[in-house]
């Protein structure tokens, strides 16, 4: 069963439902896809023993066979190639989408490809976690491509995943759930954590997921989170009431799973109530 853990938006406690399910569900793999914040290490204290470069084919373009005819900057549909007509022709890598295209349209075969570095993906473990971790480089436009590459690396012996992803409605997120059984949004009962819970649904209801309501920090709003969901036939499978000793030990990197088996149950439980959506 894959799980993927997503918010509308940051800072609802996302990250810490994603880490103390998968340590109180363990054996299983725990993949952070926020590659452009990865934190769910900080809690989960894996042993990283792998870290490999990410990499994306770039167009190389061997100026002694090019004839400026622009049939590859006419191709390219987001504009990434430049053709200095007599001068020079190149690729602008904060654009491109290695695609390939330019590659297959030029007619005097004048672009190769090069690899081109976009971050690491990183391998670890903790006790019976499985974990993986991708960090986008600093300046890259798109987190998709890695996030994508994430999965190319999950061993096929693993048959229970948790995914925690990059909070938001865009591309990113919608990458790091398509795969997923069952999508568990991680909400809080603010005005704010309705609205972005609204944007997240949108994108749930559209891939035709199977998503359910963790709602954090339960006792400190209103019931308008537990109205909507109702109204929208969303299953509430755990409330999280604010709590001093969770707060302090999320301050020293300790999750809940680790430092209370009263809270490692409750997960366990969170994911038995996971497995039952799924029949
Ligand atoms: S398609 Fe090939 S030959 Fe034409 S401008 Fe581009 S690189 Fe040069
Ligand atoms: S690989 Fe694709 S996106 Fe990149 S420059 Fe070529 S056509 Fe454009």
């Amino acid at each position: 069963m894959i799980v993927s853990v997503a918010s509308g938006k940051g800072g609802t406690g996302k990250t810490t439902v994603a880490v103390s399910l998968a340590i109180a569900a363990a054996p299983i793999t725990l993949i952070d896809a926020d590659v452009e914040e990865p934190n769910a290490n900080i809690l989960l204290h894996a042993e990283k023993s792998t870290i490999r470069k990410a990499s994306l084919p770039f167009p190389e373009i061997d100026m002694k066979k090019c004839d400026f005819c622009e049939k590859c900057s006419d191709f390219c549909a987001y504009n990434a190639i430049v053709v200095l007509k007599g001068l020079k022709v190149f690729a602008v890598p904060e654009i491109c989408k290695s695609c390939g295209g330019c590659k297959l349209v030029c007619p005097q075969n004048a672009i190769s490809e090069k690899p081109r570095d976009i971050g690491y993906i990183s391998f670890g473990e903790k006790g019976d976690v499985s974990f993986e971790e991708g960090l986008l480089n600093i300046g890259e436009s798109s987190a998709t491509p890695l996030i994508r590459m994430l999965f190319d690396f999950v061993d096929g012996e693993s048959k229970n995943i948790v995914i925690d992803c990059p909070p938001g409605a865009a591309h990113p997120t919608v990458e790091s759930i398509k795969r997923a059984d069952v999508v568990l949004l991680v909400t809080e009962p603010t005005p704010f954590g309705l609205h972005d819970l609204k944007e997240a649904l949108v994108i749930t209801r559209t891939l035709n997921k199977r998503t359910a309501l963790v709602i954090n920090r339960a006792d400190i709003g209103t019931d308008e989170i537990l109205k909507f969901a109702d109204s929208n036939k969303l299953p509430v499978l755990m409330e999280i009431p604010y709590d001093e000793e969770i707060a302090r030990n999320y301050s020293k990197g300790i999750s809940p799973a680790e430092f209370s088996p009263r809270w490692r149950e409750k997960f366990l439980n969170l994911w038995t109530k996971i497995e039952g959506m799924i029949g």
